[in-house]
């Protein structure tokens, strides 16, 4: 899947937390302000980035720099797993804000779950050798859909946070 996609389906899943907590009453406008709307942009994007430096086909993982991993490690393998963005997260979380770790860990797992429903699939649990996958390849068509389809929920849910 695009990178895009991933980006688009974790701010779309933000959001819906966010909407959810504010029914529940937590207080969550702290987020809404242009500083930390930016840093949960960046840790969203950070989170839903990171699983694909696996792969040279992918827009991070063309960086040169992410070759020698490339080397040793199998794409939509450990990369792709759950195990993986909690290490990363539980990293993060010593050089950054903790809530901003856990929003790295979002972005992170939801890009392994949405390539989990492709049929290629993910190593959702690695080290074990279980794999999550999907039975239908998503065109190109259907990958634009989904991003349009994000896109308006992010609208929607963003709305009630700004009027
Ligand atoms: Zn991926």
């Amino acid at each position: 899947m695009k990178f895009w996609t991933h980006f688009l389906f974790s701010i779309v899943c933000f959001l819906g937390i966010m909407n959810i907590a504010v029914y529940i009453n937590h207080p969550v406008e702290s987020y809404f302000n242009l500083e930390s709307l930016l840093l949960v942009l960046l840790f969203l994007f950070l989170g839903s980035a990171m699983p694909d430096i696996d792969t040279s086909s992918s827009k991070v993982g063309r960086k040169k720099w992410f070759r020698p991993l490339q080397k040793i490690t199998k794409h939509r393998g450990f990369f792709h797993s759950l195990l993986a963005g909690a290490i990363f997260a539980f990293i993060l979380s010593f050089v950054s804000p903790k809530e901003y770790a856990l929003i790295f860990l979002l972005g992170y797992w939801l890009h392994v779950v949405l390539d989990g429903l492709t049929p290629k699939g993910v190593a959702l649990l690695w080290p074990l050798p279980f794999r999550m996958k999907g039975r239908r390849k998503i065109g190109e068509m259907e990958e634009w859909f989904l991003d349009l389809l994000f896109i308006v929920l992010i609208a929607c849910f963003i709305f009630p946070f700004f009027h």
